[in-house]
């Protein structure tokens, strides 16, 4: 077993993380990034971005993050391939102990360890994912201007994303397994006065059909839940949106989550409710979800903690020369 040191101790790889890890690096925090089961995060997991800055041609998820990573080790960054399976947040230096037995020991911690999309779990979601099947209409709404598309939830995410698709479609189906939506009624509201939206009740999605070839999703197999019936529809795209699972499970009881479990920050800052623990990205973002409000609330956790660290120092000296 290790003991790692550092002043800045960043569980996650994805843009949130690696973003910490830059700012925190070129302020001299010697930062340690704890990359989890899932280096590079979720952006590794797809092909074309066209959303991030900086970037006029298409790049690929997974080299974009390659070139974070880069970034973070260049200006002084330690990557460390392990995933932390125990916290204590009582006293600082932070103590967390990873899945290989060693231990990291931080005076400041960075929790930026995402938030998963649920998914439907049949194996042709599984096989269709990035092939026509997607959980993020901002991220992936672009490619299909112009084409037939469905979403499949009932909360106000699907609400939300079957609205966000009518940006680039004329038809635009929202798929639920009951009869009434769980989102806001001012949702609702919208959605229905929407004239490219239709909406099929009690129903859920059995498979998700591949064309063959090069074609990619073409139609959904759907079954009525309450007659059992099942029926075709042709469709280009599908948008799971069934809600997300931000990775918090480990701080649960340790600081303050919120009723879904993302980790609660101070509005305007990514200071949690324990003193030199911050977060940022998707783990305490239910709203934005995207590589770039990753990536920014990411510099803000570096500088929060650079701060705080100040402060803390400062306080030690000031205390130390009464
Ligand atoms: C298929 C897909 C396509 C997308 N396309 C786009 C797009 O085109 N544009 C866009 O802006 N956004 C896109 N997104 C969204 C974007 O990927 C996320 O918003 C972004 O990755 C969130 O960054 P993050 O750093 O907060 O978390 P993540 O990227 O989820 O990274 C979380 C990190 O935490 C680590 N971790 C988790 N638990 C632990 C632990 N216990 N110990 C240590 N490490 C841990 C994981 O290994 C991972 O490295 C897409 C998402 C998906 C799934």
């Amino acid at each position: 077993m290790t003991t790692h040191t550092t002043r800045m101790l960043i569980l996650g790889s994805g843009p949130a993380g690696l973003s910490a890890a830059i700012y925190g690096a070129r302020a001299g925090m010697k930062p340690i990034v704890v990359q989890g089961i899932q280096p590079g995060g979720q952006l590794t997991t797809t092909t074309d971005v066209e959303n991030y800055p900086g970037f006029k041609d298409v790049i690929q998820g997974p080299w974009l993050m390659e070139q974070m990573q880069a970034q973070a080790e260049h200006v002084g960054t330690t990557m460390m391939w392990d995933t932390i399976v125990g916290v204590d947040l009582t006293r600082r230096p932070f103590r967390l102990t990873g899945d290989s037995g060693d231990v990291y020991e931080g005076d400041t911690l960075v929790i930026a360890t995402g938030a998963q999309a649920k998914w439907l779990g049949i194996d042709s979601e599984e096989a269709m994912k990035g092939k026509g099947v997607s959980a993020c209409a901002t991220c992936d709404g672009f490619f299909y201007r112009g084409k037939k598309v469905a979403v499949i939830g009932g909360g106000n995410t699907a609400v939300e994303e079957a609205l966000y698709l009518t940006n680039h479609s004329d038809d635009v189906t929202l798929i639920h397994r009951r009869d009434s939506f769980r989102a806001e009624k001012i949702l609702q509201d919208r959605l229905f006065a929407h004239p490219n939206v239709t909406v099929i009740w009690n129903a859920e999605v059995r498979e998700f059909i591949d064309g063959g070839g090069n074609a990619g999703l073409v139609a959904l197999d759907l079954r009525d839940t309450v007659t059992g019936e099942h029926r075709r529809l042709e469709v280009d795209g599908g948008f799971v949106a069934i809600g997300h699972h931000p990775a918090t499970e480990l701080f649960r009881g340790h600081l303050d989550l919120d009723a879904d479990g993302y980790v609660k920050v101070e509005i305007g800052s990514t200071r949690t409710s324990v003193d030199g623990v911050f977060a940022c990205g998707d783990v305490q973002d239910k709203i934005y979800r995207q590589a770039v409000t990753a990536a920014g609330t990411g510099c803000m956790a570096a500088l929060d903690a650079e701060r705080f660290i100040a402060t803390a120092e400062f306080a030690e000296l000031a205390e130390a020369a009464e």
